[in-house]
């Protein structure tokens, strides 16, 4: 039943905390760089060399040239351009609590999915973003990302950018917990979203549940070299009760604004079902996308990669077959 338990982020996503403002004094002036190239898929593992044969230990090794995917859709939304973030310092991204990095320019916006993976949302997302050629940054709960590591996989195969959203979608501003079960939360997430990866570590972009932003947690953020995101337009797809709503909201903010980064999630059904028509808006109103990718990925901590492994491979009690256990005595 713990998938039971964890399966109600949604729940617990509630803003209650927007109004709250949060200046953190870590955020760093120029993170953000224009990638020279648009390495709009450049997340997708690249294919095995052959690096063990004579051939390739006498050349040297090629920069790793970014594949861009060519699209087969002559209308598709595709990708505006590609930004490289340097997280050093904890950058905060998104002027609902982090008003310091204004990158984004007139018409541009960030897609970002929170709470994933899940089973057919998750992959239906993926699906509409491939078909628009386009991009976005999927916040992965830790939990989930155990449930479901091949789902993950996807994500990241298809080229998006794949960031932590905690552990168990605690909020970090719960009293109860501990500084040590914050920091747990967020350290087991990546570790989590790693596992799931095959081992390979995502970018160091954190989004706090329900945007609730502790400042000592931003603080710590800032010593991990852990970029954070809050949003600029909230599309409450979570509070939606169809489809339709989540392009209305989305669309009423995003013009009233004129850019930004725009929260949705992959976890929910309304989401999936209203992203082919919002993305067909989003290229009808003239907006373009941004890639977000990370110069570095996030140096996670052994001591909570140890703790995935530890709970992803139980030990097994026995390996002896039911009949030797189990022996009908009485019937
Ligand atoms: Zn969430």
């Amino acid at each position: 039943m713990a998938r039971a338990r964890a399966n109600t982020p949604a729940g617990r996503d509630q803003r209650k905390g927007n109004k709250m403002r949060i200046a953190a004094g870590l955020l760093l002036a120029g993170a953000v760089s224009l990638c020279a190239s648009g390495a709009a898929w450049s997340q997708t593992p690249a294919p095995k060399t052959a690096a063990n044969t004579p051939q390739a230990a006498a050349e040297p090794a090629p920069a790793p040239a970014p594949a861009k995917a060519v699209c087969a859709n002559p209308n598709a939304l595709g990708i505006g351009r590609t930004v490289e973030i340097d997280t050093t310092g904890g950058p905060g991204f998104g002027f609902e609590h982090f008003k310091q990095l204004d990158f984004l320019r007139d018409h541009e916006v960030v897609l970002t999915f929170d709470d994933g993976p899940w089973p057919v949302n998750t992959p239906s997302v993926l699906k509409t973003l491939a078909d628009e050629c386009t991009t976005g940054i999927f916040f992965s709960i830790g939990k989930h990302a155990t449930y479901y590591p091949e789902i993950l996989k996807q994500v990241a195969a298809a080229g998006h950018t794949v960031g932590a959203h905690t552990w168990s979608h605690a909020n970090l501003n719960n009293k109860k917990l501990t500084e040590d079960q914050r920091k747990e939360e967020i350290e087991k997430g990546f570790s989590a979203v790693k596992w799931a990866l095959g081992g390979v570590s995502p970018a160091p972009f954190f989004r706090f549940p329900a945007l609730q932003h502790p400042p000592e947690m931003v603080t710590y953020l800032g010593t991990r070299n852990i970029a954070m995101f809050s949003c600029d337009l909230d599309s409450f797809d979570f509070k939606a009760s169809k489809p339709q709503q989540v392009i209305d909201v989305t669309m009423k903010k995003l013009d009233k604004l004129g850019k930004g980064i725009i929260l949705m999630h992959d976890f929910h059904k309304h989401t999936a079902e209203a992203l082919p028509e919002l993305l067909h808006r989003l290229k009808a109103g003239g907006y373009k996308v941004v890639a977000m990718r990370a110069k570095a990925p996030v140096q996670t901590i052994a001591q909570y990669d140890e703790e995935i492994l530890k709970d992803a491979k139980l030990p097994t009690v026995s390996s002896r077959p039911v009949s030797s256990v189990v022996q009908t005595i009485s019937e």
